[in-house]
């Protein structure tokens, strides 16, 4: 079982970023409203997040670390009608199986706590009756040495853990977040529903006032954000967020629709800090999605691109003279 753990491992959690992915999106799907995450070292020493979600039930907290073993509905396959961001059950066991791991969760009433070595259930106690649940991951990939060696530095993972959470947080704007590494706090979130807050926490509160609103709609499809003037600008694409009917997304095609609603506003190189919502009926886009690699195909992609760069541009264009 350990070493079938330990290989969906090898394809769950390849780096200290997808360990903070996984546990987050269990606390989001646990109906969080508050999210902390702690890191030491890049998250090699320790990755702790403590929600005050659901919570599990103490009969069932042991049966969550066992392979494919979900609460969530596991049949279907279109991600996009999924309404949790689980639902393979492969998280846990897989950062389990590779790590040293204590779980302390409560759905309200008497806690449970958990310790595991490298997969190996140590020991076993009650926990704080505080609703939510904190799992801590210790030294991971300390008994999978090949994985550790294929690690880049720490300040890349680090960046790499940042990045999730700064998604996760522009994701789900309803949701406190934050985040602390070796002590110091990289972000906060307020939790009030507000995008442009998120992006003001993430990108410098100096900077709220050089985003602009964006809203079109047809009848099919809808667009809502945020985009920066063109004197706000990255050296990098991946300041463009897309969120497609609640859930995060990368899709070249669609970037680049953003990029094209500036014109020539933008310098070559250059590209905006965005937030694009898009929400269009399930029904009508064709996904097929990598379990975690985020990357998708629309059916209705060109009407979904015309769509972004008239919004983009009828939101910048008045700014710019
Ligand atoms: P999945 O998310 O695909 O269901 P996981 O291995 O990530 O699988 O989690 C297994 C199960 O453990 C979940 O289905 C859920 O019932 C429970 N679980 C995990 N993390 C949390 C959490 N933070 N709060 C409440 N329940 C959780
Ligand atoms: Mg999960």
């Amino acid at each position: 079982v350990l070493l079938a753990d330990q290989i969906a491992a090898g394809e769950v959690v390849e780096r200290p970023a997808s360990v903070v992915k996984e546990l987050v999106e269990n606390a989001v799907d646990a109906n969080s409203t508050e999210i902390n995450v702690n890191v030491e070292s890049a998250g090699l020493k320790v990755i702790q997040v403590i929600d005050n979600g659901d919570g599990i039930a103490g009969d069932e907290v042991q049966t969550a670390f066992l392979r494919h073993a979900t609460s969530k509905i596991a049949e279907q396959r279109d991600l996009f009608r999924v309404k949790t961001l689980g639902f393979r059950g492969e998280a846990l066991p897989s950062i389990n199986s590779v790590s040293d791991l204590t779980i302390e969760t409560s759905t309200g009433d008497v806690g449970t706590q958990l310790q595991f070595k490298g997969g190996k259930l140590v020991s076993q106690g009650i926990a704080a009756p505080r609703k939510g649940t904190t799992v801590t991951v210790n030294q991971l990939f300390y008994n999978t040495p090949a994985r550790l060696k294929y690690l880049k530095s720490p300040g890349t993972e680090l960046s790499q853990i940042t990045d999730v959470i700064n998604r996760l947080a522009i994701s789900y704007p309803q949701i406190s977040f934050s985040f602390t590494s070796d002590g110091r706090e990289l972000l906060r979130t307020a939790g009030r529903g507000q995008v442009d807050a998120v992006l003001g926490a993430i990108y410098g509160q100096k900077n709220l006032n050089k985003l602009v609103p964006i809203t079109k709609e047809n009848l099919e499809i809808q667009v809502t954000g945020y985009t920066s003037l063109p004197e706000l600008t990255r050296a990098s694409r991946k300041y463009m967020s897309l969120i497609l009917n609640g859930r995060y997304i990368r899709n070249y095609q669609l970037s680049r629709a953003i990029v094209d609603g500036y014109g020539s506003k933008l310098m070559v190189g250059r590209y905006p800090i965005s937030v694009i919502n898009i929400t269009v009926d399930p029904a009508l886009v064709d996904v097929n999605v990598h379990p975690t690699k985020q990357e998708v195909r629309i059916s209705n992609e060109q009407e979904i691109m015309t769509l972004i760069s008239q919004a983009v541009d009828a939101a910048v264009s008045p700014q710019v003279r």
